[in-house]
């Protein structure tokens, strides 16, 4: 069966949020560079920045994903690597840091206002996204295209259980659910995983942490896009 026959049985689109209908890691980036440098007295930068993404994900089980737990891996990064001895101003800063990432407004991607649109006409459209409830709900609410969505799940983490809890629940069928985001960790191989089907499409920036291994799994069985402009052309017949 080629790809485009799989995707004809679709009648739920699962999309994922950040960096898929709007602007994320960029962000995520910007505040490692940020924290790397009021952190250049004591190490230099790109050991900041891999001690920081150890902390994170020694942390991960405890926090969860999102900004909080960022910040808070931040401040005990910067009190390990300064022994201590970091002045209580770069903490602050830090803390400032993550306020400014929750309160930053929201940059939808290009096109995805105009395809949420032409599809909720003929399928319903949910959001799956994780990381920190209240963060997900405002960015959504702040986004203006909360009204395309029939149901917004927030998991606390994107494996093949939680898609199987989540379908369930919903009552849709694994074959009748499309899952389309940025993260073949996340958002691709455990919808696959489960026998539903699943539309890369990659952002230009991805945490490593969402990075799988490029030999462990077979690209035939998703379709990768290079925009979510192509993707109504994958999944409307011609009337
Ligand atoms: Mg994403």
């Amino acid at each position: 069966m080629n790809k485009i026959e799989k995707l004809e049985k679709v009648r739920v689109i699962g999309f994922d949020a950040d960096d898929t209908l709007w602007v994320n890691e960029t962000y995520f980036r910007e505040a490692e560079e940020k924290f790397a440098s009021l952190l250049s007295d004591y190490e230099v930068h790109e050991r900041v920045g891999r001690e920081l993404f150890r902390v994170e994900i020694d942390n991960l089980g405890r926090y969860g994903y999102g900004v909080k737990g960022f910040v808070l891996s931040m401040i005990e990064c910067a009190l390990d690597l300064s022994n201590h001895q970091v002045p209580q101003k770069v903490i602050s800063e830090i803390m400032d840091m993550g306020k400014e990432m929750l309160e930053h407004p929201i940059e939808l991607l290009p096109h995805v206002e105009e395809v949420m649109a032409k599809l909720q006409q003929r399928y319903r459209l949910i959001v799956v996204t994780k990381g920190d409830l209240l963060d997900q709900e405002r960015k959504l609410q702040r986004s203006g295209i909360a009204h395309y969505f029939h149901h917004v799940e927030i998991l606390h983490d994107k494996q093949e259980e939680n898609y199987r809890k989540l379908l369930h629940q919903q009552d849709i069928a694994p074959q009748e659910f499309l899952m389309v985001g940025n993260s073949l960790k996340s958002d691709v191989l455990p919808v696959v995983g489960i026998g539903a089907q699943a539309v890369h499409i990659p952002y230009h920036t991805t945490w490593a942490h969402e990075e799988p291994d490029p030999h462990a799994h077979d690209s035939t069985s998703y379709l990768s896009l290079a925009s979510i402009a192509e993707l109504p052309g994958h999944v409307l017949r011609p009337n």
